[in-house]
């Protein structure tokens, strides 16, 4: 006898504890599978930017996140930590965030992250197994079985999906035959977790990332927390004793006994699978993509692949769409994928010595500015450009729903379950068309929104406008069902 899951999900980093959290907030039966014994402690990614912290919110852990209101960051360029510094960006994360979300950006590490999600996750009903690994896997029409090895040894699950969150070498990928394409390895790095009293070498604040040059030691150094650090330095494979060489250096301390907390290799590189599905098979995070961390958009990105994956097999699974709807998670994610990747290489290949205003916009348009394109949405035009200023949102389809102060509180929160339509003062014809409507009376959203006061915008559980209409037509309710039906490809 096999066990049934709806989703069996391989991999608990942030892609598939992520993916865990939203599926099962949507009453999905889960199943992940882990072969480490636990969540990583490295801190790997931080940083959530708005949009992360809003799909956050839809799943209420949002408030367990550290948050930054405004303040400095700063990239400092230099051969070692106290010598010369030889150029230097500061920027401002106070650049009037608030005008596009009502999340501020978060300031989690990977590691505080994923206990975060894996709680709330087991909250939800999620089963989560740790020491225990996918094996094998087929699929027909009707499911996926797989071979799973724990420490009570192999067993058979039949699950309706197979969610691959296994990471940058991930199995399942190779096993599906998905090839990738992009720059490929970058670099070989090595990061070093380390605790040493550093406050005669670094500035406590602002927070910097210094980025060093040396031949002897080439790669970036954070402070993480007090007297905790991080160095990521371009080597193969380091021993404790090398590691503690290599801080001795960048430190110009001699004499220097950090404590070496963990050692990590890892690969660079930009790569982005040629598929993100095959049948009942969705990639996920690194699985999808990798990136360089410049920009961080890797957990981030892993984030948003889980929200909507979760939300499109969860409309499956309960029948109000289409398996066709599933088509969808490639056309939106892959190009989104192919965008960060390039950003991110083009911010490697600058680090450090870049204009910090033009940067700061277009971290905001591609995190909240982007576009997508597919049958879940209905495009309204053909204009090429992949992103808009989120600060000058147009309200067209395929775009995030902008953020509008009502009263206190924000239009973002009436997103995050399901469908939700808004309209004007006049749109009160909407309001018996059997979804939740909102009417809204404000001349700032009508304008953010682009429509009149009878006509109506259509926001899908992501908070990713799928339709609008300027005047409401004869018919409401039949224009609706025809929008619905042909976006969740009933
Ligand atoms: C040094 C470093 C620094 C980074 N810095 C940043 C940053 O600043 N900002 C940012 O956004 N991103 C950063 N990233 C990237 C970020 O860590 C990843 O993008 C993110 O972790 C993606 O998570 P994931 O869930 O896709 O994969 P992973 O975290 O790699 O998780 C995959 C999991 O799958 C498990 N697994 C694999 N195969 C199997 C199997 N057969 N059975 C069971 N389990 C399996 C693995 O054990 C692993 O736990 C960094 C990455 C590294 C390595």
């Amino acid at each position: 006898m096999s066990e049934r899951a709806s989703v069996l999900i391989v991999g608990a980093g942030l892609a598939g504890l992520g993916s865990a959290m939203f599926l099962a907030r949507r009453g999905v039966d889960v199943l992940l599978v882990e072969r480490r014994s636990g969540t990583s402690p490295f801190p790997r990614a931080v940083g959530q930017n708005q949009r992360t912290m809003e799909l956050l919110g839809f799943a209420g852990v949002a408030g367990d996140v550290p948050t930054t209101e405004h303040g400095e960051f700063r990239v400092r360029v230099a051969a070692t930590l106290p010598g010369p510094t030889f150029h230097e960006v500061i920027s401002e994360t106070d650049t009037g965030l608030g005008a596009l979300s009502p999340a501020l950006p978060g300031t989690a590490g990977q590691d505080e992250m994923e206990p975060l999600l894996r709680r709330r996750a087991e909250e939800f009903g999620a089963t989560l197994r740790f020491d225990t690994e996918l094996v094998s896997f087929s699929q027909d029409n009707d499911g996926v079985t797989a071979v799973i090895s724990g420490p009570d040894g192999r067993s058979e699950v039949r699950a309706d999906y197979l969610v691959a969150a296994d990471g940058a070498r991930s199995g399942v990928r190779e096993a599906l035959g998905i090839e990738r394409h992009g720059a490929g390895k970058l670099g070989q790095n090595v990061s070093i977790v380390f605790d040493a009293d550093l406050s005669d070498v670094v500035e406590p604040a602002p927070p910097t990332l210094h980025v060093l040059h040396n031949p002897d030691a080439n790669g970036v150094f954070i402070t993480i927390d007090g007297d905790r650090h991080l160095f990521s330095v371009n080597a193969e494979k380091l021993d404790d004793d090398q590691c503690v060489e290599l801080i001795r250096l960048i430190t110009e301390r001699p004499s220097l006994a950090p404590r070496i907390v963990a050692v990590m290799p890892w690969e660079m590189a930009a790569e982005v699978a040629d598929r993100l599905r095959v049948g009942r098979v969705l990639l996920a995070g690194d699985a999808a993509k990798v990136t360089p961390p410049s920009g961080g958009f890797g957990g981030n990105t892993a984030i948003g692949d889980a929200y909507d994956l979760a939300w499109k097999l969860a409309a499956v699974l309960d029948s109000t769409a289409g398996p066709g709807l599933l088509d969808s998670y490639d056309a939106e994610r892959r190009p989104i994928a192919e965008r960060v990747v390039a950003e991110a290489l083009r911010l490697a290949a600058n680090r450090g010595v870049t204009e910090e205003v033009s940067e700061a916009q277009r971290a905001v348009e591609l995190t909240l500015g982007f576009r997508y394109r597919s049958w879940a949405v209905v495009a309204e035009d053909d204009d090429p450009l992949d992103a808009e200023d989120p600060y000058r949102p147009s309200g067209r389809p395929g775009f995030r729903a902008p953020h509008v102060e009502l009263d206190g509180k924000s239009i973002v929160d009436l997103f995050g379950d399901g469908f939700v339509l808004l309209t004007g003062k006049d749109g009160l014809c909407w309001t018996d068309t059997g979804l939740p409507t909102h009417v809204i009376d404000s001349d700032e959203f009508l304008a953010r929104y682009g429509i009149g006061p009878s006509g109506a915008s259509l926001v899908r559980p992501d908070g990713v406008v799928a339709w609008r209409i300027v005047d409401a037509p004869s018919d409401p309710a039949q224009a609706l069902l025809d929008v619905l039906t042909s976006v969740l490809a009933r």
